[in-house]
């Protein structure tokens, strides 16, 4: 059977208006936001308006024995949404319907193609957030951030996008529709497939509908940034904060290289002699904010640090945009921009950052780090030039050295970026042989022929 029969059936499918074969619009669907991953050229891309149509382009994928790669915004940096062996990519951004808000049950339902802010945009009447926000939480969709599992700056408190996913449609790779939890908070109806598709990364199937929780909005803020002129003593501030039983809302970190890099695109005031900055926000009511202010700011003179706290929104907002630079700031430093998020125990954060400090050394590269501290989950970003051999070279073996440190800590190669195709290799070095083969035979049930989104994760 022809690729041209192929394009044909999803044209009759779905019409012509839903499938899209121009060389030059499939150059746009053969990279997602990484780096230094093969990009080849789909087949075709098809953008389906309803559960109906996406499984009727999984039926003809599977009678072609075509891969089908879902697609929300391509934000993902693990290679998730790269056409690795040709064939159909499948954009979810035409299912963009917020289809209810029930402020009773704290729920939303919504499509895959929604936009994560445009859903808080629609429940903040509501007196409601949905607390998951990655950086890209203006053009990330949620079907796309369900299925990296994404995190985000307010992690720590409130946990990642797991914590919120009560129920979700699913399209099967044999083209059934499956329908898992709901609205109820309880639910041990047999295993937790919500929690296997939600971080599935597209291996398995693809999300239709998601049900997700809604919590009340803080009502007040206070943002802080605190100031160290060594590495250590802002990682004993972090360990610190936390042992004083203060979970503020987001605790981000940033290295040196970081804080002169970003100062020097976004120009918001940031101390650039100093070794390390924190970024904190706690949130809640007002009597816990001052509250928990207040032990922050102790902790951070006990560790040597001097600390600011916002005095009003502008200031807020510059300490949120200087964090927000942080990527954007540092990819204009080099060509190529590769970011990691191995992730360690809190208690391990400071032999972390120095291990990193280390390794820049050691392989002469230009290492800078931030992330979510709080949460164990550090973001080494390596500036490079992916047409220079001889330094990938040297940039590949820092990176073996980071996943390799990041386990032997206690920690996980992968925080919140998800594995993909970037770092499918590495691991069995976290699961073991016997994970492994969990992983393997999970795949290899429900999606027997390979055509989920192949070569990412684990391959059949
Ligand atoms: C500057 C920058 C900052 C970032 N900050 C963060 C951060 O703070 N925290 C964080 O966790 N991530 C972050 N990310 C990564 C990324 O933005 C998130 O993972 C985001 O949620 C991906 O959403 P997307 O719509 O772009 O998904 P895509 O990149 O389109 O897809 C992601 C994965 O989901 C699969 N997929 C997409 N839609 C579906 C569907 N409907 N059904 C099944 N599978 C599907 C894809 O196949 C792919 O494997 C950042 C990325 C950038 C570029």
């Amino acid at each position: 059977m022809s690729k041209k029969q192929l394009i044909q059936e999803l044209v009759e499918a779905l019409g012509q208006e839903n499938v899209i074969t121009e060389q030059e619009d499939l150059v746009c669907y053969s990279f997602d936001a990484t780096p230094d991953v093969p990009n080849p050229l789909p087949d075709v891309v098809v953008t389906p308006t309803c559960t109906e149509e996406v499984a009727k382009v999984v039926t003809i994928a599977l009678k072609y024995k075509t891969p089908i790669y879902p697609r929300g915004s391509g934000t993902n940096l693990c290679g998730g949404t790269v056409p690795l062996k040709g064939g159909i990519v499948l954009l979810s951004l035409k299912m963009n319907k917020i289809l209810e808000i029930d402020p009773e049950n704290l729920v939303a339902v919504v499509q895959p193609g929604v936009i994560i802010q445009h859903l808080n945009n629609a429940v903040a009447p509501h007196g409601l957030i949905y607390p998951p926000d990655p950086g890209t939480v203006t053009t990330a969709t949620m079907g796309g951030s369900v299925a990296e599992c994404a995190g985000g700056l307010r992690g720590l408190k409130y946990g990642v996008t797991k914590h919120y996913i009560m129920g979700l449609e699913v399209v099967l790779p044999n083209g059934k529709v499956a329908r898992f939890g709901g609205k109820t908070v309880k639910n041990v109806t047999a295993y937790d497939l919500v929690k296997l598709f939600t971080g599935s990364e597209g291996t398995l199937g693809i999300i239709t509908e998601i049900t997700a929780k809604l919590i009340p909005a803080p009502e007040t803020a206070a943002a802080m940034l605190a100031t160290f002129s060594s590495l250590e003593d802002a990682g004993n501030a972090i360990k610190g904060i936390i042992s004083s039983k203060v979970i503020p809302a987001t605790l981000e970190i940033m290295d040196q290289v970081t804080i002169r890099t970003v100062e020097n695109f976004a120009k918001v005031g940031l101390p650039t002699d100093a070794k390390a900055i924190l970024l904190i926000e706690v949130d809640g009511i007002p009597e816990v904010v001052a509250r928990e202010a207040e032990a922050v700011e102790k902790v951070v003179i006990e560790n040597n640090g001097s600390i600011k706290r916002a005095k009003d929104e502008q200031e807020r907002e510059n300490i949120w945009t200087a964090r927000r630079a942080a990527l954007p700031a540092l990819a204009q430093f080099k060509p190529t921009t590769v970011l990691e998020d191995a992730t360690v125990p809190r208690s391990k954060i400071t032999e972390m950052l120095l291990f990193l400090e280390q390794i820049a050394e050691k392989y002469k590269l230009d290492i800078g780090t931030f992330g979510h501290a709080g949460d164990g989950n550090l973001h080494p970003t390596i500036l490079t030039d992916a047409r220079d051999k001889e330094e990938m070279e040297r940039v590949h073996k820092a990176v073996d050295e980071i996943f390799a440190k990041a386990v032997e800590l206690g920690g996980t190669l992968s925080g919140e970026h998800g594995i993909g195709i970037a770092k499918a290799k590495y691991l069995e070095l976290e699961l073991g042989e016997a994970g492994m083969d969990v992983l393997r035979r999970i795949k290899n049930a429900l999606d027997p022929e390979g055509i989920m989104n192949p070569g990412k994760i684990i391959s059949n």
